[in-house]
């Protein structure tokens, strides 16, 4: 079912935009480079994906509570984080079409093991012995600029009214996960919260990516869902062993398939970190991070205390020791998962399209169809049967042409059940229930159809 070719990838990529989930931004200006705007099902994709995601780490767990602060923050948040200084990608133009790119990706796809952690001298290095091996994806020359380090960081002027204020920017948040660092301290003492215990959002990040390909894979706009857990140093390693475990099987439950996901454990880590492992998916371009989940150790909460010189140790009522809390983090992107998603659900099979989403997920539930437009008692029917529904389920209503497209047209957007009101159904008060993945159909009655969607849908 899965083809992982780019042929399936541009297909994909065409599906979302004639069908309404993905479209570039502005389009009509030529679009924006790296930005995408969500249409009527993508949104209700993505909010699935949240959805799944907040219960998972929220509202089914006792020791992890939710966050929702502002994209903007003071500017020293970056300086402590260590973003201003090294949040970089180092980047080089080919001097004959002047195009950019990250050249630890160039490096990689010539099989030279390199990463953005590396420092100019070592990826110029690397860069320097390896020229012959590396041409411009863009028009094959192999004529390149040295690199140099690129901040991601995105600027603002927000209220800074000076005429030169780039010398003082503020930045759009280039990961939610520092509003979490902000609120750590107000939430232990507002809620009645004790380590361990984990702080999660979702929100927008910003960050200044060189190159824009591959869809919304890497985009310059996108939403991360972050949880920081807060820990004893002792308990650190065994609580990152869970949260391995436990985004594993999240993505198992939201149906992506086991053979499609692994894991990457970084080889190169940051000098603070204990342990630094990515979840990938198997994208029609290759493996490709999806989720990174790093043990950070007491990095961040050493950093922010330093720099706002604000005490943020905990004292362990279970030891009575002081410390400052560990940090493990599951982090990973909206638009990314999303993809992975549709990718894994493509099918194509007997003529039809098939998005073969797990039902939670499906931007639709249901979607309910009288047999003919041009009868009054059928659409009359059809509409009490949509009303009951609507208030339970995103439902949807289709009377263009015959039944059998209108299969189809739900088949490639994921909704998973279908409904006929036909004759009978103003007989005997029942329906057909069509599947989608089967395509088998039942006769149900309606005054039980809440509750067998319900059963199918749990
Ligand atoms: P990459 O190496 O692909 O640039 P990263 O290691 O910088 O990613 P993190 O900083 O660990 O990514 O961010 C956590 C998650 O946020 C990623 O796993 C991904 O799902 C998402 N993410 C990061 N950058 C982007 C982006 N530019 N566009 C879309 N999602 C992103």
């Amino acid at each position: 079912m899965f083809n992982n070719s780019p042929q399936i990838f541009d297909k994909i990529i065409s599906l979302c935009k004639r069908r309404g989930f993905i479209f570039a931004s502005s389009e009509i200006y030529g679009g924006f480079a790296a930005i995408y705007d969500y249409g009527p099902y993508g949104v209700e994709l993505a909010n699935a994906v949240k959805r799944e995601w907040w219960k998972s780490m929220v509202q089914y767990r006792e020791d992890i509570v939710g966050l929702d602060s502002a994209i903007f923050m003071h500017p020293k948040v970056w300086e402590a984080s260590g973003h201003v200084a090294g949040f970089s990608d180092p980047l080089a133009e080919c001097k004959s079409c002047h195009e950019r790119f990250r050249v630890d990706h160039l490096l990689e796809e010539a099989g030279i093991s390199a990463d953005e952690k590396m420092s100019e001298e070592e990826i110029n290095k690397l860069f320097a012995e390896n020229r012959e091996k590396i041409k411009c994806p863009s028009c094959g020359k192999k004529d390149f600029t040295e690199a140099r380090k690129f901040n991601l960081l995105v600027q603002s002027n927000l209220g800074n009214f000076a005429e030169d204020w780039t010398k003082n920017p503020v930045y759009l948040r280039g990961e939610t996960c520092q509003g979490i660092y902000m609120n750590y301290k107000n939430v232990l003492d507002s809620v009645r919260v004790k380590i361990p215990f984990g702080i999660a959002q979702i929100g927008k990040a910003f960050r200044n990516e060189i190159t824009a390909r591959q869809f919304i894979f890497r985009t310059r706009e996108f939403e991360q869902m972050e949880m920081q857990y807060f820990c004893s140093p002792e308990e650190e390693m065994q609580e990152y062993e869970k949260l391995r475990q436990v985004r594993w099987q999240w993505y198992l439950k939201l149906g992506l398939s086991q053979e499609n996901l692994k894991w990457h454990q970084h080889e190169n880590l940051v000098f603070y970190a204990k342990e630094a492992y990515d979840i990938e998916y198997n994208f029609p371009f290759g493996f490709s991070e999806i989720e990174g989940i790093h043990a950070r150790g007491d990095y961040d909460l050493t950093q922010h205390s330093k720099f706002s010189k604000q005490d943020l140790s905990y004292t362990d009522a279970r030891t009575n020791e002081t410390y400052t809390p560990h940090i493990i983090e599951a982090s990973s992107g909206v638009g990314r998962i999303m993809l992975a998603v549709l990718c894994d659900g493509y099918s194509e099979e007997g003529g039809r399209n098939v998005l073969k989403l797990k039902p939670q997920l499906a931007p639709y539930k249901v979607a309910v169809f009288p047999l003919l437009a041009n009868k009054p008692e059928l659409m009359a029917k059809a509409r009490e049967v949509f009303e009951m529904l609507k208030s339970d389920f995103m439902t949807a209503w289709d009377d263009r042409g015959n039944i059998g497209k209108r299969y189809f047209s739900q088949d490639e957007i994921g909704t998973p059940y279908c409904l006929t009101i036909d004759f009978d159904t103003l007989q005997d008060n029942t329906v057909t229930i069509r599947d989608r993945d089967t395509m088998q159909q039942e006769r149900v009655k309606v005054g039980e159809l809440k509750d067998i969607l319900i059963g199918k849908l749990s």
